[in-house]
């Protein structure tokens, strides 16, 4: 591609995901393809010649969005949001074309000023601890994601705690309505499942405090070393959330790594009424949330903060022969590379940049409060109808129900419900019961499309009884 095949292409891109936004509603939700079916229409090999950029866009048309679930479809209702917004795709188009690699400071200084920079304002914005801001101890990075902010976050955790040396004696808290994140990060650090704790819920599928610290203190009674405490604002399942401010003080009396994962309800904090979901975080060691789900950044940008960064950077920091330079050296820059797994890094600060510059403060908080009062709306019809019962306190933008009866009733209504090409939702278990979560956070989700997924489930309920 020349300078002006690329601008032609280029052009003729931006026009394509335009024009795919502004029609997205034409599509089914969910791709109802079957397993195969994009690959049987692909070329069993590569073009011996290149082939022109039009007929990539063709495929694009043909074959790949029959076979895309639309994420940004309005009626997209199932897991939770995973955000996109103009400002960021131009972000993240503008990253690849400036197409640096920002493993130390050095090797691009404004790659890692910007990322510190937008950093400190996201605690400026969500009104987090100063002890994430970079002037001090702290300071933030943007991982890919929140699994990754956790893994790092334990590994960080084992180095205070006594390092490797020491790691077959310790024990790591959760709740079993934890993310599947926490298992799997403390797998890949090579703990033993059995080194990992799940603590009790209360009703509310919270983890309970004082179970926490009867847990704790029966371990160090039996020679173990607690090390690291996972607490959860904004579960999966049911966006339960786990009350810092009493785990807090728990981890502290026995020396815990407080992590706190937030990924989904983190966003919210951008709206000062909605700061319930901050609550206890002066006690966190770290801290995640993903801007990726709720505030309008493309996949991947996991905000993740630490109130001390020199444990971080202990477990991490190796410096080999052929990174040396003198900023590092120095000690005067940060050099990112040392608060995450891999060695490369994207310049990822830009699509958040972007995202602050284009919405401001005020639009991303009309962006969260609609769908909070939406949510509030929808539980409000489930509850009107005696058929239907909300399943957990919705307090944010995910609603937990279900059709009184049977899980298989609920399923018939879940399968009905997403074959129909009109909504796509997911379920989960609540007290051992199928529970349906309608999760309201898309950007081009409008009122309608909430109101018109209402109208679907209670027709099809109602169709399926007279079946
Ligand atoms: N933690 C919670 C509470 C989540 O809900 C999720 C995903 O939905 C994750 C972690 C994992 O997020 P990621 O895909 O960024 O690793």
């Amino acid at each position: 591609m020349t300078p002006d095949d690329f601008r032609k292409a280029g052009y003729a891109a931006v026009d394509w995901i335009a024009r795919y936004l502004e029609t997205i509603e034409e599509h089914p939700v969910q791709s109802a393809l079957e397993p195969g079916a994009v690959r049987d229409r692909l070329p069993p090999s590569p073009p011996e010649q290149p082939e022109p950029f039009e007929a990539v866009l063709n495929d694009l048309d043909n074959i790949i969005l029959p076979g895309t679930t639309h994420w940004q479809h309005p009626s997209f209702f199932a897991f939770f949001p995973s955000n996109t917004s103009p400002p960021a795709i131009l972000g993240e188009l503008l990253s690849a074309g400036i197409g640096v690699q920002g493993m130390l400071w050095v090797t691009s200084p404004a790659c890692t000023e910007l990322e510190t920079h937008v950093m400190d304002w996201v605690v400026e914005a969500l009104g987090l601890p100063e002890a994430f801001r970079s002037e001090g101890a702290g300071g933030g990075v943007i991982q890919d994601t929140a699994s990754s902010a956790t893994l790092v976050a334990l590994l960080a955790a084992r180095q205070r705690a006594g390092g490797i040396e020491a790691q077959s004696q310790m024990r790591l808290y959760t709740s079993a309505e934890a993310h599947s994140s926490v298992q799997k990060g403390a797998r890949i650090a090579g703990f033993r499942d059995d080194q990992l704790v799940l603590v009790d819920t209360d009703a509310t599928l919270a983890m309970r405090a004082d179970a926490l610290a009867k847990a704790i203190e029966a371990d160090r009674a039996a020679g173990h070393r607690p090390a690291f405490v996972c607490a959860s604002v904004g579960t999966t399942s049911t966006t339960a959330i786990d009350d810092v401010a009493a785990i807090g003080p728990v981890a502290r009396k026995h020396q815990l790594w407080l992590h706190v994962d937030a990924a989904y309800a983190g966003s919210a904090a951008v709206c000062p009424e909605l700061r319930f979901v901050n609550q206890g975080l002066e006690f966190a060691d770290s801290y995640c949330f993903n801007p990726h789900k709720w505030l309008l950044t493309n996949f991947d940008c996991d905000c993740f903060f630490v109130a001390d960064r020199k444990p971080l950077i202990d477990a991490l920091s190796i410096l080999p022969e052929y990174l040396r330079n003198q900023a590092t050296e120095a000690g005067a820059v940060i050099d990112y590379r040392d608060w995450q797994i891999p060695l490369g890094r994207r310049f990822r600060a830009l699509k958040l940049w972007l995202v602050f510059r284009s919405y401001g403060i005020a639009g991303l908080q009309a962006h969260i409060r609609k769908h909070v009062a939406w949510g509030r709306q929808f539980a409000s019809w489930v509850e009107a109808d005696p058929r239907f019962e909300v399943m957990a306190e919705p307090h944010l933008g995910l609603v937990c129900f279900r059709l009184q009866g049977d899980d298989a009733a609920n399923d018939r209504l879940l399968d009905a419900l997403n074959a129909s090409g009109k909504v796509y939702l997911t379920a989960t278990k609540v007290r051992g019961q199928r529970v349906l979560r309608l999760a309201i956070g898309g950007r081009l989700t409008e009122e309608r499309h909430v109101h018109d997924a209402w109208a679907l489930i209670t027709k099809t309920a109602t169709a399926q009884r007279l079946a």
